[in-house]
């Protein structure tokens, strides 16, 4: 078994590391803070300097950076996988990213010879632990089986959506999604509270019923507990609702509720909350309404 680069081990891209580790395969990892990369060391990796050492010494590298100039920069840049990768090889790139900066970014590896998947995950740290993500992938079918088995380790759930870009796109209308229940769950909440009844009871009540969800039983339980700790850092929520309304722009989709929640995400940003958990849309709400929905 060759063996498989990781490059960008933040909240995500350690424990996925590490699923990789468990399932067997020998990995290259490599990020711009040290004491990240030393971590992943610890659990049984093989640390390198720069993405390009990664490219040079894996057929099958994967990135888990922030955003489109990230990836970019790790690729196309000095240093850079492209100037290390040997015809063949695959990039995937979990990372979400503007789509059209994903096949921008195929294109230029195609070039060399080299192959690109883009498979951005839904699920957040708990399921990147797990190893249970959802992975939406976007890219040639033959590359796609090449790499199911190295995605399966990470995700319970990997599908291919169709060629490169679409994961992305996918993952856009995953994360519209989930900032409008988000969004919803919290106007509900501070609603409650202020009207009297105890917004944990509210939650209990209404969990099992049609405004029942996943990302009901994710943030309610924290947000009521009064936890903001990232989790998904509103600054990544700001920049996949900014790549979304580009995207719907350039294809002639108005996105009217989205960009409502894309300036509740900024007003937070300026209130200094950009680093914590998306889950902080309540206080927008509690801020408003001058009450907090907390667990008695
Ligand atoms: P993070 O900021 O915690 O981690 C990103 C890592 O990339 C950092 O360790 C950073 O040092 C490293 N990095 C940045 N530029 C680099 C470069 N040029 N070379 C090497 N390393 C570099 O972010 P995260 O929360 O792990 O998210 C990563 C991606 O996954 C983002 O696109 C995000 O939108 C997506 N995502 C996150 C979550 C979540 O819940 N955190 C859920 C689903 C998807």
């Amino acid at each position: 078994m060759s063996k498989i680069g990781f490059i960008g081990l933040g909240i995500m891209g350690k424990p996925m590391s590490k699923n990789l580790l468990k399932a067997g395969y020998e990995l290259v990892v490599y990020d711009i803070i040290r004491e990240a990369v030393e971590e992943v060391v610890a659990a049984g990796a093989e640390p390198a300097v720069s993405c390009r050492e990664v490219a040079e010494r894996c057929d099958k590298f994967i990135t888990m950076l922030p955003n489109s100039p990230h990836v970019r920069e790790a690729v196309l840049g000095p240093d850079g996988l492209l100037e290390g990768a040997r015809p063949g090889s695959i990039l995937i790139d979990m990372s979400s990213i503007d789509p059209l900066v994903s096949r921008e970014i195929a294109g230029k590896l195609a070039e060399k010879g080299v192959r690109m998947l883009d498979a951005p995950v839904s699920g957040g740290e708990p399921k990147a632990i797990d190893g249970t993500l959802s992975i939406m992938v976007g890219g040639k079918q033959e590359d796609f089986d090449e790499c199911y088995n190295i995605l399966k380790a990470m995700g319970s759930s990997v599908v291919r959506v169709g060629d490169i870009g679409a994961g992305n796109v996918t993952k856009l209308a995953n994360q519209i999604i989930v900032a409008l229940n988000i969004a919803a769950m919290s106007e509900a909440l501070v609603l409650a509270t202020k009207a009297g009844v105890d917004p944990e009871l509210v939650y209990q009540a209404i969990r099992g019923g049609l405004a029942g969800s996943t990302v009901l039983d994710a943030k309610a339980p924290l947000v009521l507990a009064g936890q903001f700790k990232p989790g998904f850092r509103i600054n990544l929520h700001i920049k996949d609702l900014a790549n979304a309304l580009a995207a719907g722009h350039e294809v002639g989709v108005p996105l009217p509720l989205t960009s409502v929640v894309m300036e509740i995400l900024q007003a937070l940003k300026v209130d200094g909350l950009g680093d914590a958990d998306h889950g902080a849309i309540i206080r927008f709400y509690e801020k408003l309404a001058q009450v907090e929905a907390r667990k008695h």
